[in-house]
């Protein structure tokens, strides 16, 4: 084993935390040293040891054997790769914006693929918000295909009143086994059953509803929260919403992954907004006041004498706020000074009167 240390000391919980806040406490840092966010070495390593602790807290049994005898319980009963087999990475990665390499990630660090459940049905969606909904946080109805239960034959794909019955190739067993002679050799071999494809019925009067396959496509319309502070790239899961498979009797997961339309005033910087303010050149030299927009209306900002190109004033508290906790970011204003065009002659004048002055005091 890798790490030696407390696992409930490594995720910040104690001894008798629930399982929720062991969920929490590892989506936490699972945010703060997943390598796609956190480039440091010491990240890496902090992401294995995490990530074990969580496998094995989460875990009933496991939990129970480490409280017992320690990490000798969990290392003389386990592989590495049995500690993580049957831990929900991959829900709580995708919700938290992850998936995408999350497999090579465990590969890269621990030698392995897991072997997760697979969901086979899941289905995406891109959906686009602005950064004013951002602000606030935002309900909105997605539509989309999907494929739902029939609701005629209830899945089975048979007629109502009548049912599937047992693939005689195969009796019910979706194999089917070949002989074959060579010399006085028998050998065995054996494959799906060509009949049934395997799962050990067939259909003899169709589902008129379905043509046979248990499942109908159908427009979903369904309501979600977009949370406050939604980055681009989140994703977010709707339990049960992507597709019926009919094997498993299981609906699948939408995803739906978030991404912030470019907004025309601010630059988005983490949770904070950066404006790019200009300011004429007596203003910032003589001082003054300017109108700066925010995501919700206008408001004053004083301009001291003096003030230099490039400066960057910051208005506490007017960025987005942030997701994982209370508060928001700051919009940061950049005085950027205009250089005037197409002089009057009595401007030319001037300037040049300020600049022989200008010769003066310098
Ligand atoms: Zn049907
Ligand atoms: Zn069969």
């Amino acid at each position: 084993m890798s790490s030696k240390k407390d696992y409930y000391e490594i995720l910040g919980v104690s001894r008798n935390a629930t399982k929720e806040e062991i969920k929490r406490a590892f989506r936490q840092l699972a945010l703060k040293y997943h390598p796609d966010r956190n480039k440091s070495p010491e990240a890496e390593e902090k992401f294995k040891e995490i990530s074990e602790a969580y496998a094995v807290l989460s875990d009933d049994e496991k939990r129970r054997l480490y409280d017992m005898y320690g990490h000798e319980g969990i290392s003389g009963r386990y592989t590495t790769e049995d500690i993580f087999r049957g831990a929900d990475f991959e829900d709580l990665f995708r919700d938290l914006g992850f998936d995408f390499g999350f497999e090579d990630i465990f590969e890269r660090f621990f030698g392995f693929k897991p072997e997760f459940e697979r969901r086979r049905r899941d289905l995406t969606y891109d959906l686009e918000v602005t950064l004013e909904e951002v602000s606030t946080g935002v309900e909105k109805e997605i539509e989309f295909y999907k494929s739902e239960k029939c609701d005629m034959c209830g899945g089975t794909g048979a007629k109502p009143g009548t049912k599937p019955k047992t693939c005689p190739r195969c009796s019910g067993t979706g194999r089917e086994r070949h002989v074959r002679t060579m010399g006085f050799a028998r050998l065995y071999t054996e494959t799906t059953c060509s009949l049934c494809h395997g799962k050990g019925s067939i259909i003899d009067v169709p589902c008129p509803k379905c043509g046979g396959s248990g499942v109908i496509r159908k427009v979903r319309k369904v309501k979600l929260k977009v949370p406050a502070g939604a980055y681009d790239g989140l994703t977010l899961r709707l339990k049960n919403e992507g597709d019926y498979d009919p094997d498993s009797k299981k609906y699948g997961n939408l995803y739906v992954i978030i991404h912030i339309r470019p907004h025309k005033l601010f630059i988005r910087e983490e949770d904070n907004l950066i404006y790019d303010a200009k300011v004429s050149f007596p203003t910032v030299a003589l001082g003054g006041e300017i109108e700066v927009p925010t995501l919700n209306g206008s408001t004053k900002l004083k301009i001291p004498p003096g003030t230099q190109h490039g400066t960057i004033f910051t208005l506490k508290g007017k960025g987005l706020p942030h997701l994982d906790s209370y508060g928001r970011g700051d919009e940061l204003v950049r005085i950027n000074v205009v250089i005037p065009k197409n002089l009057t002659k009595r401007q030319v004048e001037l300037l040049r009167e300020f600049e022989r002055e200008s010769y003066k005091t310098t």
